[in-house]
């Protein structure tokens, strides 16, 4: 199982340390892991959603260690990665960010609708200010200028809007459609995320239709757990195997050093 999305105490609504979520993935048959923690967000930007800027050295340094330790004990293959948030007007700071260290995979989301952070159960209020037709235009928009930003790997929970299950009743596939396209044009990943079965969507990200159409449009994708805690490392990896398959893909990809390498499922 390859598990490229996982989070640790540091960001601030996760628990867990990095030696205890390697611990999990041993257990769970993880053999290649990417700790993907959530990267400072610009300032002004409540805290609770990311770690802090003052960590970013000391996480780095943490999951490089622990790679070096599974390396000698024989444990799980750790990667080193993050999860960066696409917030327009600030991709410098972010450029900047991922330049500094030697990440081996940058997921890029948007957990940001303006200053919303639209999937935090906490503000699920603010979903009655749209029609899910408005929201889904907006947040596949801007999707499609997240990945054209060059700055990410793989576009984590791609349809990330169906968390609490509203969406549009009809016409999705014209999104599914242009997401996949502004994939392949941006030369992205998508990632197949298991942690929408843990939500009220209780489907994984993405839904059947956009895996297919990115399948289609060439896109190559990776499975992750979105674990926030060590019980979930590895969780439901099989199902998102599965979608895949229905999918019609056959291998994911593995990044180490920022490059590709494809893997049979
Ligand atoms: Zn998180
Ligand atoms: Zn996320």
């Amino acid at each position: 199982m390859i598990d490229l999305h996982v989070h640790t105490s540091r960001c601030g609504h996760a628990e867990g340390a990095v030696a205890e979520y390697a611990a999990a993935a041993a257990a769970a048959g993880v053999r290649t892991m990417a700790f993907c923690d959530h990267l400072p967000l610009p300032a002004g930007y409540p805290s609770g959603y990311a770690m802090a800027w003052r960590e970013l050295p000391d996480y780095v340094s943490e999951v490089r260690a622990l790679a070096a330790e599974c390396v000698t004990s024989g444990g799980p293959e750790v990667l080193l990665g993050v999860e960066a948030d696409w917030i327009p007007r600030h991709e410098g700071m972010v450029a900047e960010a991922l330049d500094a260290y030697p990440f081996d995979i940058v997921l890029g989301s948007v957990h940001f609708i303006d200053d919303w952070a639209f999937d935090d159960p906490d503000l699920r209020a603010r979903y009655a200010e749209w029609t899910p037709d408005r929201l889904w235009k907006r947040y596949f928009d801007d999707l499609s200028r997240a990945c054209a930003s060059g700055l990410f790997d793989v576009m984590a929970h791609p349809d990330l809007v169906k968390k609490f299950g509203d969406r549009p009743a009809h016409g999705l596939r014209v999104w599914y459609e242009a997401t996949a396209d502004a994939f392949a044009s941006a030369g992205v990943a998508v990632e197949v995320n298991s942690a929408g079965l843990r939500k009220p969507c209780a489907e994984i990200y993405p839904a059947l239709g956009l895996l297919r159409a990115c399948r289609a449009a060439g896109v190559p994708a990776t499975t992750g757990s979105d674990a926030h805690t060590p019980a979930d490392v590895g969780r439901d990896l099989s199902a998102a195997r599965h979608l895949l398959r229905e999918a019609g893909y056959d291998s994911i990809m593995v990044f180490r050093g920022r490059v590709a390498e494809e893997v049979g499922l």
